[in-house]
């Protein structure tokens, strides 16, 4: 009789708990990931069993990202953190560190062959590592692998929901990676020469044989000097570059004056660091290519 009713007992509190526990979505996998982008491709090998939140959202600008006691809080109660790595998120290791987070980190950009470059700061030479691998479709395979294996790990009971997740998006990437170099080789070679304001486009140009300039640099932390300006618009007049981009996460201003100097066109706005919000342009990774090469191709264009 006793052991009957501690039994029902048991259920009942089961029953409850379950019901409860369900309805937090606490069967579900907490991620976080540092960026919108990076936030995306989670939820697209995670789909259902992973509740994704991201710290910098869309339009938003990881280089100079502060984070707040609820990202915090956030990151804590989490089972695994997701991040691009090659110094992009120079704020995460403290944020790591206040916020107490014990789950498993994933660095979506191992594998990836960094780009280095040398940039003078003052008089002094510095070389730094462009963290923008993201904008090479080539590397985005390596961060869905990334994820996937990452999921896998902390959840080894969606292994198979995740590998086929993986093996979709993956295709979907391989088929955009295919439209991409065939829009651009469209192109006339004279006008594949474009000007950004913050050099994020390193790893898109080396891929798809772009050639990018950019006033900023590989971070938004600094601005350009009064002789970097300089520097741009004598090298738009010699070289003949057709037009100058804006970004969704900078200031419009310095690329308003580069081009009202130069008489290049302003030739559109193009997502780099961050995904526009869901009503906006470019609400995933993918439709960020698609978005940009429709920019870029209908500005360079001859
Ligand atoms: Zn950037």
């Amino acid at each position: 009789m006793k052991s009957r009713l501690v039994a029902s007992l048991g259920l009942a509190l089961v029953l409850l708990f379950g019901i409860s526990a369900h309805a937090q979505a606490a069967d579900k996998v907490k991620a976080v990931a540092s960026f919108s982008i990076l936030g995306d491709m989670v939820r697209q090998v995670g789909g259902d069993r992973v509740d994704v939140t991201t710290l910098v959202g869309p339009d938003g600008d990881a280089h100079v990202y502060e984070p707040t006691p609820a990202d915090a809080k956030n990151l804590a109660a989490s089972a695994i953190l997701f991040t691009n790595g090659l110094g992009f998120e120079g704020w995460m290791d403290r944020l790591e560190k206040s916020s107490g987070f014990t789950g498993k980190v994933v660095v979506a950009s191992t594998g990836v062959k960094p780009r280095t470059m040398v940039e003078e700061e003052g008089a002094k030479e510095e070389t730094i590592t462009d963290p923008h691998a993201w904008q090479s479709l080539a590397n985005g395979k390596l961060y869905v692998a990334n994820i996937r294996d990452g999921l896998i790990a902390v959840d080894p009971a969606g292994k198979a929901v995740y590998e086929a997740n993986a093996a979709k998006y993956l295709d979907e990437i391989a088929k955009e990676e295919e439209a991409v170099k065939a829009a651009l080789a469209k192109l006339p070679e004279a006008r594949k020469k474009i000007i950004t304001s913050h050099d994020a486009f390193g790893y898109f140009g080396a891929a798809y044989e772009l050639e990018i300039i950019a006033p900023e640099g590989v971070s938004t932390e600094s601005e350009a000097s009064a002789q970097d300006v300089a520097k741009i618009i004598r090298q738009i007049k010699a070289e003949n570059i057709p037009a100058v981009f804006m970004e969704n996460i900078t200031d419009y201003r310095l690329l308003d004056q580069i081009a009202s100097e130069t008489g290049a066109k302003i030739g559109g706005e193009l997502y780099t660091d961050a995904l526009s919000p869901a009503d906006g342009p470019a609400p995933t990774y993918l439709d960020m290519f698609r978005h940009n090469i429709e920019t870029l191709t209908a500005a360079l264009s001859a």
